[in-house]
């Protein structure tokens, strides 16, 4: 008496291979068991996806495989777990295999079941050195009211909390609460970036390792070695770990008992991954609560605006925040009009004297400026050669420090020349600034200034260069909180997250390129990035009526600086929504973007055209608008020609059911006479940026 499993496996996108495979076993297998079977000339970890009683029709009986090994030991993968990661396949429109297989830890995919079976008897880790432990804080009134309505809140909460408002505190004692409702509860805390996780990681083990054990807290991320990956996901597959604390790829972790979602900061751009299943994990947070029937918590100082847009319209329930922990003021703005300062100037000297002035009484000033490097082009004035990168439509960034050209978008390096390359001239000079060249000319700049203790300021710069090595990331910023650094130059980076208790300035000293930018979101990028940055200002309620966020910029008049100086996101949210339902942008409008890679621009174009073309015969067409096929702004990367049509429509489910039936033909398409030379294609469902 055979069973005849269905079983998903990593088959690679648009491969033509259906998602469910089937095998013939002994025995029959619960749906959520890992098995391993083979597949062509190897064998592949898969998941059970149902097990059928009588072989699936039009497979004669001697044609069946059988299941090589069942991975026994591990508990199925629950209902839910498939659920979402069918959801995730389904909307991004990829295979169920690929995201199936790609949400499990990669060394599972190589363990036999007798390696598992070890694995998993292997006690826990001793426990990491002690930690003092975190007791809960007497909430603000505004923060028990908060917790109070997440704790009864039957739909997706929207914790619009300001910066230093306490938003953490909530999460921690909402955990809590979750934990405590059942022995077997866990939650999940999604934030955006790595460098974020072992700060919460800390916070969060030393509040709940008294109660809860020391391994109840696991981490989730990408950086992680594999085999550290694995014995977290196991920890929570297992229910051994309550809290899971990860970046975006976290959401699919697997969380039997899961109770609460937090997604904190949930205007990030990083919770959409960029390759592979183009998801975005703050969405599927929300899906996931549904099925796991848990509440789920979307913080953030700056909510997005399709977040926002749902709390006005009561799909999300929004709860304020509005006061600073301790009661200090929001940092005040000052714009400098960089009309009428010297022409030139990096810094304004207004915003000069202002540092100086901090310095002197030992505050901390933090400098933004969104480029790293010295400067971004560098160019020869006698003949208009430019730092090119050959590989890509780009400029190569000129990076004083190392003396190398460097192509941020390949990576391609060369030192740099000593002359011009194609006319021999010696004086070749950098056009723009970037973090290196800012360091470098602040602390010229600020070389008279004095702190209390007499010393000279020390000026810092913190960006992906600086924290590129294991553990520099954590040493800068405990220098910066020790007080060892005055003024710290960086990329958004240092604008995200942390609770510096001595900064008083923070100054964007070149964001006028986001005013104006094509892309729709770069205003909402650029407020919230100002509100998120300024939030480092003034946390210290006894300087904090000191704190100032200064802005560089050409346009003054424009109209986000009328809500950036009264901290109005909400004016900003009202504004930026009623633009974007005249234009029938998001989320007024739902879009997707075809992408494809090709050796040739009209390969790339030629593909979309002729995907373009198929889809005209489709019913589904009637509901959508599909635009003609563009490069990409930067058209080419690592000798690879990039180009793009938008497919856009009122309605999300109508543009759901016109790119599923839209796939075999891009499936087609691939193998029309002008798409020769086609790399491989895409679909990014609501992408970010277009
Ligand atoms: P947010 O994430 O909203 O910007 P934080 O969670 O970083 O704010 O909180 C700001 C500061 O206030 C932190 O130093 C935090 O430890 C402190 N804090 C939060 N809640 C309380 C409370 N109820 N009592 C005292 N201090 C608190
Ligand atoms: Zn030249
Ligand atoms: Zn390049």
């Amino acid at each position: 008496m055979y069973h005849w499993p269905a079983v998903v496996v990593a088959t690679p996108a648009h491969s033509g291979v259906g998602d469910l495979l089937s095998y013939r076993s002994g025995a029959a297998l619960a749906a959520g068991t890992l098995v391993r079977v083979p597949l062509g000339a190897r064998e592949v970890l898969g998941i059970v996806w149902r097990c059928d009683d009588a072989p699936p029709e039009g497979l004669a009986p001697g044609q069946a495989r059988d299941v090589a090994q069942v991975l026994d030991a591990l508990p199925p993968l629950d209902a839910g777990w498939r659920e979402l990661v069918a959801f995730a396949a389904r909307y991004y429109q990829r295979g169920l295999g690929e995201v199936a297989l790609a949400a499990l830890p990669p060394p599972l995919r190589d363990l036999t079941p007798e390696q598992l079976a070890r694995r998993l008897k292997r006690p826990a880790k001793a426990a990491a050195a002690e930690i003092a432990p975190d007791h809960e804080r007497a909430l603000s009134p505004e923060q028990a009211g908060a917790l109070a309505a997440i704790d009864g809140a039957t739909a997706p909460v929207l914790l619009f909390g300001t910066t230093g408002s306490g938003k953490t505190e909530v999460y921690l004692q909402a955990c809590a609460h979750a934990l405590a409702s059942e022995t077997t509860a866990q939650v999940l805390v999604l934030v955006p970036e790595i460098n974020l996780t072992p700060q919460l990681e800390e916070r969060f083990r030393a509040r709940f390792a008294t109660v809860h054990g020391h391994d109840a807290v696991v981490s989730l991320h990408s950086g992680m070695t594999p085999p550290q990956r694995l014995a977290a996901w196991i920890a929570a597959h297992t229910g051994r770990a309550r809290i899971v604390l990860g970046t975006r790829l976290a959401v699919f972790a697997s969380l039997p008992g899961l109770r609460l979602i937090v997604v904190d900061e949930e205007h990030d751009p990083s919770y959409k991954s960029q390759d592979g299943a183009r998801y975005s994990a703050r969405d599927l947070a929300i899906y996931r609560a549904r099925v796991a029937g848990a509440r789920v918590v979307l913080g953030s100082a700056t909510p997005s605006l399709e977040s926002w847009h749902a709390s006005e319209q009561g799909r999300y329930r929004r709860l304020d925040m509005p006061s600073r922990i301790g009661g200090g003021a929001l940092p005040r703005l000052r714009l400098v009009d960089m009309n009428h300062q010297p022409k030139g100037a990096l810094i304004a000297p207004p915003l000069l004297a202002a540092m100086a002035e901090r310095v002197a009484r030992g505050e901390q000033c933090l400098v933004l400026i969104n480029r790293r490097g010295y400067a971004p082009v560098l160019a020869c004035h006698a003949c208009g050669w430019k730092s090119g990168c050959p590989h890509c439509s780009a400029y190569r960034v000129f990076h004083k420090l190392d003396r190398t050209l460097r192509c941020h978008h390949c990576g391609f390096t060369q030192r740099v020349p000593r002359a011009c390359p194609d006319c021999g001239n010696l004086d070749i000079e950098p056009i723009g600034r970037g973090t290196e060249q800012v360091e470098e000319q602040l602390a010229g700049l600020l070389a008279e200034a004095r702190r209390p203790d007499g010393g000279p300021a020390r000026v810092a710069r913190m960006d992906a260069d600086t924290t590129k090595a294991k553990g520099s990331l954590e040493a800068q910023l405990a220098a910066l909180h020790a007080g060892e650094v005055d003024v710290l130059v960086g990329t958004q980076m240092i604008a995200k997250g942390h609770d510096f208790r001595r900064i008083t300035l923070v100054a964007a000293i070149n964001a006028d390129a986001s005013l104006f930018a094509s892309d729709h979101r770069a205003p909402e990028r650029l407020f919230a990035l100002l509100l998120q940055a300024a939030g480092r200002a003034g946390r210290d309620a006894a300087h904090s009526a000191a704190s100032e966020l200064w802005v560089q910029t050409w346009h003054p008049e424009h109209k986000l600086f009328a809500h950036l100086r009264a901290h109005d996101h909400p004016g900003f949210a009202k504004a930026e929504l009623a633009d974007r339902q005249a234009a029938a942008m998001p989320p007024f409008a739902h879009q997707a973007l075809l992408r494809a890679d090709a050796r040739t621009q009209e390969a790339a174009q030629g593909f979309l055209k002729a995907a373009s073309r198929a889809a005209q015969a489709l019913p589904q067409r009637e509901a959508v608008t599909l635009y003609p096929a563009v490069p990409l702004t930067i058209q080419r990367v690592a000798n690879v020609e990039r180009a793009q049509l938008l497919v856009e429509s009122d309605s999300r489910a109508a543009l759901q059911r016109f790119l599923t039936a839209w796939q075999p033909l891009l499936l087609q398409a691939r193998s029309a006479p002008e798409a020769r030379g086609l790399i491989r294609y895409a679909v990014d469902v609501d992408p970010l940026s277009v």
